[in-house]
């Protein structure tokens, strides 16, 4: 009884003791966030152009204080994008649900008091954990682009009308895919039976949780680089829908992303890079981000080497009177992927107009990866006018998918830049089809045992997570080897015999 006591006295005063402020800063600069970033006393959870949200200690005169006690009571704070002249009645509704902590022109911070908190109708939100974000390493590995590549021009012309027709279809007759309904979880299923067609990729359902309920999964498939398994190119959608109330097509938003996602690893699949390419489907994006933050800090607390992340979320609604253009959403900490982004729109579409937009009234899966150290980028419909139907039940093809040859447009435009940054392995002629390698146990303890068809010399790296070679050793058709010397984790089985192989090995 006393020790008990005396625990939770330790435990109230530390609680005391450790009490921080949830505050707000402006963000004056790039200069400027990067000294926010430098600085010990604080602990930046987010970050964009505009602002930080942070726990701080000690508050000063260029903090606004959200919160005293922060991550007291909840796990998560919200930003929820709702115009000025809706936010009233949106408090309203939610007063049950949430408490409003600061709010401008495009959105509010909210702590929401249960799980039961709703997007407002348009514009979604962002769930801002406890987790420290981290900026994007300066330097990434983005080619410059000088004219176009015969077989990047050759996978754009691949995409096929058709197929994306088919998928937004599919997916739009679910009528909705609210991020824990079942019909969320059948059309996860449906997309991860999609990547299991084309039989080169390695599937995964990432599990996705929201205030301790489960979700519909992220549907994750991978296609191993064989020179660098170890680098990753992903590309991303969501695969949930939303309604303020009743129900949610999702045509636009976002069965068109998923769609441009399925063709280009239907296309992509057919040929071998240097670099894995990762393509998703996210689950619970509209109710915060919530699965692609679960993915993209995986990544990181992996030490997945992410070298930029392609955004596919609404690509189908053009704006009456306008033509085919993107608006490109990202933060300035990571103007390479955009430039990137801009260098390829240039080559493959010249006369395409393609800028960068100031967009503050909404958010998409590729923050997730930014605010874990990764380079996203989302390429949007139209920041001022994009489709008015989504999040409601005309969300459908016709009045908000009006357009799939731009759909065609920016589904091109992912396959041109995963594809020109996955690097095609033009030696791995076996164009990923003939799999002359196997791999047993898998996940393995103690030995691993390879075999292959081809009869000469197989020369076999085992690389660790970030990229370091921890084994190496030849076998002749099969081989056996201790690796009880391994630590448990996820490895790469590099195989280079006939032609390459690349396996994922998970030691136990
Ligand atoms: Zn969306």
């Amino acid at each position: 009884m006393k020790r008990t006591f005396l625990l939770l006295l330790a435990l109230f005063v530390s609680t005391m003791m450790y009490a921080e402020n949830f505050v707000m800063i402006k963000v004056k600069n790039q200069q400027n966030l990067q000294e926010l970033f430098a600085k010990q006393d604080i602990n930046i959870h987010y970050y964009n152009d505009n602002f930080v949200l942070a726990t701080a200690e000690n508050l000063n005169e260029n903090m606004i204080l959200l919160d005293e006690n922060s991550f007291a009571s909840n796990e998560l704070y919200f930003i929820v994008y709702c115009n000025e002249n809706e936010q009233s009645n949106y408090a309203t509704n939610e007063k049950n649900n949430m408490e409003v902590l600061y709010s401008n022109a495009d959105m509010m911070i909210v702590k929401p008091l249960n799980a039961n908190l709703r997007p407002a109708k348009n514009d979604g939100m962002i769930a801002v954990s406890n987790k420290t974000a981290k900026l994007a390493v300066a330097h990434r590995d983005f080619p410059s682009v000088a004219e176009e590549d015969a077989k990047v021009r050759e996978f754009m012309n691949q995409v096929s009308i058709e197929n994306l027709t088919a998928t937004v279809e599919y997916l739009q007759a679910y009528e909705e895919r609210y991020y824990n309904s079942t019909k969320a979880y059948d059309a996860a299923n449906w997309i991860q039976e999609q990547f299991d067609n084309l039989e080169v990729l390695e599937t995964e359902q990432f599990p996705v949780s929201y205030y301790g309920n489960a979700c519909a999964p992220n549907i994750i498939a991978i296609q191993w680089g064989t020179k660098n398994p170890e680098e990753y190119v992903v590309c991303g959608s969501h695969l949930d829908s939303y309604s303020y109330s009743g129900m949610c097509p999702g045509a636009d938003d976002n069965a068109t992303g998923v769609a441009s996602v399925l063709e280009a690893a239907r296309i992509l699949s057919q040929h071998s890079f240097e670099r894995s390419i990762i393509y998703c489907a996210f689950g619970a994006e509209e109710v915060g981000l919530i699965g692609s933050a679960a993915y993209a800090e995986y990544c990181a607390e992996m030490g997945m080497n992410v070298v930029g992340y392609f955004n596919n979320d609404m690509n189908g609604y053009l704006n009456p009177g306008s033509e085919i253009h993107i608006d490109l959403i990202y933060p300035n900490s990571v103007e390479a992927i955009g430039e990137y982004y801009m260098n390829l729109a240039n080559v493959y579409f010249p006369e395409m107009q393609v800028r960068q937009v100031n967009f503050t009234q909404g958010d998409s899966d590729h923050t997730s990866f930014n605010q874990n150290g990764f380079m996203g980028i989302y390429p949007f419909e139209d920041y001022q006018n994009y489709s008015p139907y989504i999040h409601t039940g005309n969300d459908l093809i016709g009045p908000s998918v009006n357009s799939f040859e731009m759909s065609q447009r920016y589904a091109q435009m992912n396959i041109a830049c995963v594809s020109t940054l996955a690097v095609l392995d033009s030696e791995s002629v076996s164009e990923n089809i003939a799999n002359n390698v196997a791999m047993f146990p898998n996940p393995a303890k103690n030995e691993l045992t390879l075999t292959s068809d081809y009869n000469g010399n197989s020369e076999v790296q085992i690389i660790n997570s970030v990229g370091q070679i921890v084994k190496e050793f030849s076998f002749i058709t099969e081989a056996t080897v201790d690796i009880k010397d391994l630590n448990t984790g996820i490895y790469f089985v590099k195989v280079v015999g006939e032609n390459t192989t690349t396996k994922k090995l998970v030691v136990e």
